[in-house]
């Protein structure tokens, strides 16, 4: 098997190629100016730990964002790699204790297990506090059912004093629509988005007047359009098919109609009109390239404002501007 190593490094985005229209005053990004290294008055910090669908990828790994405000670290969604993901950002798992969930599907979960138990470890993170997760009807007996599954696991550890017996406990919040968390200054709203599955949150984040809305997994939604007016980054989820594919295989339109397409995005960005739009949870049908896919290119032929396609590790900074970056990690074989 080939060594691999990981090394994390700042690059600078190469935004001319992927922005839209003219660049706002309001939004700097790092090619513009390399002697940026940071937004220095920003008060907010988002990093898309992963961008991906389901499907198997180590370019995009399953959808997880990670929101750093004031003291407040927090968690949305935990798809696969995210512990991994935070680990190139050098943030420990066990730092990790606040998570909040869009909707119970496993590539919004599946990465949950790594994030709690591997923080309880004494050299990632020794979580000493309760692993806290809100999320839709069902959340808080999946935590349970967790602690049952890893219960060999959790006693053995205590048993032998390796982990703190409260770093390695659960917290499950089943919640309503309407604010599920305060504190710090940080303001969570969780607001209902159309899915497959009942019921799929969004979630708004505010913090010193400063805000960003996380779309979930939704066909087009009024309530993205109610929550996103204004916001200044707007995380949106995207799917995209060939014409000739939908044609053929019925199952790819019951898929594109619980998501959302580019064109759809860009009425919603277009009524919404955030400073900034990103795509996550980027769902390619039919082994679909993202160059044949023309996301943005789509995007554009409704909307006229600021929209880019989210990569794993691009980190946003919002102040009085929102800035943005890419941390790339290199292979090493
Ligand atoms: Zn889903
Ligand atoms: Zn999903």
């Amino acid at each position: 098997m080939k060594k691999v190593r990981l090394g994390v490094y700042s690059a600078i985005l190469s935004f001319a190629m992927t922005l839209t229209g003219a660049l706002s005053p309001s939004i700097m990004y790092a090619n513009d100016n390399p002697a940026i290294e940071g937004n220095k008055e920003a008060d907010m910090k988002v990093t898309l730990l992963g961008t991906g669908s389901p499907l198997l990828s180590m370019e995009r790994f399953g959808t997880s964002t990670l929101i750093e405000a004031g003291s407040e670290k927090l968690l949305f969604d935990a798809g696969r790699g995210a512990a991994l993901r935070l680990n190139q950002i050098n943030v420990l798992p066990g730092e990790i204790n606040k998570l909040f969930i869009t909707h119970l599907h496993s590539d919004h979960l599946i990465g949950i297990p790594d994030i709690w138990l591997t923080g309880t470890l004494t050299t990632t993170g020794h979580r000493s506090t309760e692993f806290e997760v809100w999320g839709p009807t069902g959340t808080k007996q999946m935590m349970e059912d967790l602690k049952k599954a890893f219960k060999p696991d959790i006693d053995t550890r205590i048993e032998n004093g390796y982990i703190v017996p409260t770093g390695a406990e659960t917290i499950g919040h089943d919640i309503e629509p309407g604010v599920v968390y305060e504190k710090n200054g940080v303001q969570v709203i969780a607001f209902l988005v159309d899915h497959d599955i009942d019921p799929a949150y969004g979630y708004r984040i505010n913090y010193k007047g400063r805000s960003v809305v996380i779309s979930g997994d939704t066909s087009y939604n009024e309530n993205i359009i109610k929550y996103g007016k204004g916001v200044d980054l707007l995380i949106h989820e995207v799917i995209a098919a060939r014409p000739e594919d939908l044609k053929k295989i019925k199952a790819f339109n019951k898929i594109v109609s619980i998501h959302t397409t580019p064109e759809q995005a860009g009425k919603v960005f277009q009524l919404t009109r955030p400073k900034l739009a990103v795509y996550t949870h980027i769902v390619l049908l039919g082994d679909l390239s993202e160059p044949e896919a023309n996301l943005l290119y789509r995007t554009q032929s409704v909307y006229d404002g600021n929209v880019i396609v989210g990569n794993d590790l691009m980190t946003f900074e919002i102040g009085k501007n929102v800035t943005a970056k890419q941390l790339k990690y290199t292979w090493i074989p």
